[in-house]
């Protein structure tokens, strides 16, 4: 048997298509385009690729984007200040905060001093709490809400199923248990986290029925940790060497993809897997929050 793949690619094309109808609905009707701000300290060129992609899905898609790029010497308080202005601009509905930050910037600070309403990467505490409580508005993080939307839209719903996630970050692994906990739409589900001090790792991913792989960690995940007929949902993004191309390396997922298609009764490949869903998760929270912005409902995120 040879699993399903699971296309992130096809279905961000199918939520991009929704966003922009809303984009284009808030700029005619409401006069409102949504804006999104990217912060980028410091040289890292893994941050300066991702925040381009970024600004560019946004122009792409008819939002309004603005980058600030500030040299890696750059103060905690030189930060904060930026991002003090954004919080109070109006055409400014999302911000995002490159991580990580140069060490002598607080990166918690600063995480906490955008306001909960423009978070948009879903890391303020505000939202952080209220994604764990399932209450009030939020914005979840996007790596989570996009391997969400992808198994819901791919009919693998998780109401009432094993989902084993492997990683138990803050921007993974933890939001990503507390949407599959919530009641509701891509809800639902039975959830264990497992990370690196797990016993026996494959004896608890040998019982999901939705296997999700965020550990870091190439092709760790092997075909006899995964239950016949499981869903494999790989979120790794990694480097490995390899001289046979142009590059020098490959990029590969946490899971070992030719051995465990032949398991998994669908799977998502690394890359065109979850990555495009993340970025077009950015894209609907900075939506989310035009929308909120020039709605009552704002009142209930303020
Ligand atoms: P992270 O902060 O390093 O967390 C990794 C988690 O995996 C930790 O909880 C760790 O356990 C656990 N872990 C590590 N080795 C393990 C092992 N051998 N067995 C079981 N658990 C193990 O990483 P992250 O930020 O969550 O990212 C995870 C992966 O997803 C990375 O490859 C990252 O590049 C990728 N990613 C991709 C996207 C995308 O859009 N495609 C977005 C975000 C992240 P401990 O807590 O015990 O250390």
């Amino acid at each position: 048997m040879s699993a399903k793949i699971i296309s992130g690619r096809e279905v961000a094309d199918e939520i991009r298509a929704e966003l922009r109808e809303r984009i284009t609905e808030l700029r005619e009707e409401r006069g409102v385009t949504p804006g999104l701000a990217t912060v980028l300290v410091g040289d890292d060129p893994a941050s300066h690729q991702y925040v381009r992609s970024k600004n560019k899905t946004a122009s792409e898609m008819g939002l309004h984007s603005r980058q600030a790029t500030l040299p890696a010497e750059t103060s905690e308080a030189e930060l904060l200040g930026v991002v003090a202005g954004l919080n109070a601009d109006p055409e400014i509905h999302g911000i995002l905060v490159q991580l990580p930050l140069p060490k002598q910037i607080d990166e918690r600070k600063v995480i906490e001093a955008i306001h909960p309403s423009k978070d948009v990467d879903g890391l303020h505490p505000i939202n952080v709490g209220r994604l764990a409580t399932d209450s009030g508005h939020f914005f979840a993080p996007c790596t989570p809400a996009g391997i969400v939307e992808m198994l819901v839209r791919t009919g693998h719903d998780p109401a009432g199923q094993h989902v084993v996630v492997v990683g138990r970050s803050n921007l993974v692994g933890r939001p990503l248990a507390s949407l599959l906990l919530r009641k509701g739409r891509g809800a639902d589900a039975t959830v264990t986290v497992c990370h690196s001090r797990t016993k026996d790792l494959g004896s608890v991913t040998r019982t999901a029925d939705i296997l999700v792989a965020a550990m870091g960690r190439a092709e760790t995940i092997t075909a006899d940790m995964v239950r016949p007929g499981a869903v494999v949902i790989d979120v790794g993004t990694n480097r490995v060497d390899d001289p046979s191309r142009e590059k020098g390396y490959r990029v590969c997922g946490d899971v070992l993809f030719d051995d465990v298609k032949e398991v998994a009764s669908a799977i998502s490949p690394v890359p065109g897997g979850v990555g495009p869903m993340t970025i077009t998760m950015l894209m609907a929270n900075t939506v989310k929050s035009a929308t909120l912005a020039v709605s009552e409902a704002v009142g209930a995120v303020r």
